[in-house]
């Protein structure tokens, strides 16, 4: 299945210059909904992963299928204010700005294999930051995965040694 015929690029959005790749046709789509989900799931077979944290918000819709599939939970990583508990907050630049991300401290247990994953990797500063985040908690990242890697912007390099994979990439 090509899968980018799933993907509907919107130019301009949210702001001029921005080539939006909307992935609701995909989600829409019985099948490419589900095939997307057993691709993402044969990037991490051969892992040993103890929890799998994803990326609000698009980052919501496969990761809790992922962690449902290898049998592990769901951590989702949310906007500040958001999580009622004890949090730990990664502060990341934006292109204009700064934004940030927290997860509950006792999602992460020291030692946890942690799989992360989101819709798009973009400049990956976002990827970078759950990373940073993760490590910090005690956990060690296996993997981050995407749907779509935006090649041309160079996010892989922000991830350094952490491996990456992605579904379809411009
Ligand atoms: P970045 O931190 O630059 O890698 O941006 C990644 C985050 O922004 C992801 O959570 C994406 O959902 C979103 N994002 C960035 N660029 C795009 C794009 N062109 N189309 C859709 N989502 C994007």
């Amino acid at each position: 299945m090509n899968f980018k015929d799933y993907i509907r690029e919107v130019p301009d959005f949210p702001t001029p210059g921005i080539s939006f790749k909307d992935i609701t046709p995909l989600l829409e789509d019985a099948e490419a909904f589900r095939k997307a989900g057993e691709a993402l799931m044969d990037f991490v077979k051969d892992l040993r992963v103890d929890k799998v944290v994803g990326i609000e918000s698009r980052g919501f819709f496969y990761a809790p299928i992922l962690a449902e599939k290898l049998g592990v939970g769901f951590v989702p990583a949310r906007k500040p204010g958001k999580l009622p508990r004890k949090t730990q907050r990664q502060t990341y630049d934006l292109e204009y700005g700064s934004d940030a991300l927290e997860i509950h401290a006792e999602s992460i247990t020291p030692g946890d294999r942690v799989l992360i994953h989101d819709d798009v990797l973009a400049t990956g500063g976002t990827a970078r930051a759950i990373c940073d985040l993760v490590t910090s908690l005690g956990g060690e990242v296996v993997q981050c995965n995407f749907l779509i890697e935006l090649e041309f912007l160079g996010g892989r390099q922000k991830l350094g040694d952490v491996p990456l994979r992605a579904l379809v990439s411009y």
